[in-house]
């Protein structure tokens, strides 16, 4: 019976194991064709400046809505476009969309905001980086003061990356360090690298008034980026007390359901018109 027991519990989680593979398999599959089928979409979510509740920037975030599974979340898709190499021409396309459109809403007449776009590894590692972004600023005609790009602690940490970064400093880019204090890194990149802002992970931002030792964390990082000069937002918040606390230790700017969920072009652009008024 034992072994009976022994054999049933091998196959279920051999018939699991193999509907999971199946799953990333179909999912590789269809996200090869997905951009061709523009099934591709980017919601954008507000940044505000704690200080004068204006909203200063907005980030760009890919979303896919499959035929047949519904809209899929970025965290499922984007390792496996990583893997597959998909995310290059996908983060062309996104980088592209969000350029044009923060280009056509400062071309009606809103006030200039930044816009951030996530850049993945393989995306940064790829030779044809500068050449495509430099193309479409060019393009889309967006000044590069109004671009920002979110890069991981993990790729920041490395060597190679740095001649990039300067360059795309140099082309009056915005660098930030996304999901900050989550990835293997030291503290002393900062002090080498051309980063102009920094993200708070949000789950820290979830131990506000929960877990002391969240809160300090916090602390040290508003304590860091003020005396590098570095701007810092803190990403995630959802609860007024957390944005009390974040005000309270002079954090920049935040972005989180509190204010706004992430939503697509047209009613952000609703948003950018109330707050002109
Ligand atoms: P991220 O870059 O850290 O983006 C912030 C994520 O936090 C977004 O999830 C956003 O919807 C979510 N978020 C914002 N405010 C709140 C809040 O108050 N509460 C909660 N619970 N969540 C909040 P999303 O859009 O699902 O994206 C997940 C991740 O997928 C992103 O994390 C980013 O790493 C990646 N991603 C999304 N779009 C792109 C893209 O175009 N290119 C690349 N390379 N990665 C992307
Ligand atoms: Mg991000
Ligand atoms: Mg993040
Ligand atoms: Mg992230």
């Amino acid at each position: 019976r034992a072994k009976d027991e022994g054999k049933n519990n091998y196959k279920f989680y051999d018939s699991n194991r193999n509907s999971d593979v199946e799953e990333k398999m179909e999912i590789k599959n269809s996200l090869r064709r997905a951009l061709e089928r523009d099934e591709f979409d980017v919601h954008y979510q507000p940044q505000i400046q704690v200080e004068t509740g204006q909203l200063i920037g907005m980030e760009a975030l890919i979303r896919w809505h499959h035929p047949k599974r519904g809209t899929i979340s970025p965290a499922t898709f984007i390792p496996v476009a990583e893997e597959t190499g998909m995310i290059v021409p996908m983060g062309e396309w996104i980088l592209r969309k969000a350029c044009a459109q923060n280009k056509a809403w400062q071309d009606a007449g809103l006030p200039p905001i930044r816009m951030a776009v996530n850049l993945s590894a393989r995306q940064f590692g790829h030779n044809n980086l500068l050449e495509s972004i430099r193309r479409i600023l060019e393009e889309t005609g967006l000044d590069p003061q109004y671009l920002e790009l979110e890069i991981t602690e993990n790729l920041a940490m490395k060597d190679e990356s740095l001649p990039t970064l300067t360059e795309l400093r140099s082309m009056g880019i915005t660098i930030s360090i996304d999901d900050f204090g989550t990835q293997h890194s030291s503290l002393g990149y900062l002090k080498r690298l051309p980063v102009n802002r920094i993200k708070i992970d949000r789950s820290f931002i979830w131990g506000i008034g929960k877990d002391t030792r969240d809160e300090a964390i916090i602390l040290a990082m508003l304590l860091v980026a003020q005396r590098l000069e570095l701007s810092i937002l803190a990403e995630g918040v959802e609860t007024e007390e957390q944005f009390a606390f974040l005000q309270k230790h002079g954090c920049d700017d935040i972005q989180g359901f509190l204010f706004y969920r992430p939503q697509p072009a047209d009613l952000i652009q609703k948003v950018l018109l109330d707050h002109l008024k």
